[in-house]
């Protein structure tokens, strides 16, 4: 979505869907893929130059489960709170710091404004490092590698007496 600089005042609801957003390297089989597209509903406010945008970005993630690689849907609704200056306004890290806000300021350049990179960003802000399917997501099983949430195997069973027995030999 490209907005035009030139054509906002004041306030401007946009609401609408990105389709296709990829994460880069989704091709070679990344670990995120969209499952929908992502809709937003932005409230953008001009005042000068500067644009603070607002409003909601979600969609439905596939994600791989870092436990035991099963593939599952993971929403996001998310917050997105930014401020755009034009480039000409750019601050030096120490002038930011000096700011001392929270918010995220970001740099546009001439009269387009393209914002699949922010909605994106925002997502991407919402995947877990290790994405886990499930709270009682039970992994793989280190000796044989079966997925534990489909198969029982038995390896867990033998390890756990072992573990046992050790432990009955420690304890007396
Ligand atoms: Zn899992
Ligand atoms: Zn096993």
């Amino acid at each position: 979505m490209v907005i035009r600089v030139s054509e906002i005042e004041g306030e401007v609801r946009i609401k609408g869907a990105v389709e296709g957003l990829k994460t880069p390297g989704a091709e070679e089989g990344a670990d995120v893929v969209f499952h929908t597209p992502v809709e937003y509903e932005l409230l953008v406010r001009r005042s000068g130059d500067i644009m603070r945008v607002k409003g909601s970005v979600g969609c439905t993630l596939t994600l791989t489960c870092s436990k035991c690689m099963d593939e599952f849907a993971f929403p996001v609704d998310a917050e997105l709170d930014i401020e755009l200056a034009p480039k000409t306004l750019m601050l030096s890290a120490s002038e930011l710091e000096l700011k001392g806000e929270d918010l995220d300021v970001y740099y546009y350049d001439g009269d387009e404004i393209e914002f699949d990179p922010f909605i994106y960003d925002e997502i991407m802000l919402n995947v877990p490092i290790k994405p886990v399917c499930g709270e009682d997501c039970k992994g793989l099983c280190e000796v044989c590698g079966a997925n534990r949430n489909h198969e029982e195997c038995r390896c867990a069973v033998t390890a756990g007496t072992l573990f046992g027995e050790k432990l009955k030999f420690f304890l007396n």
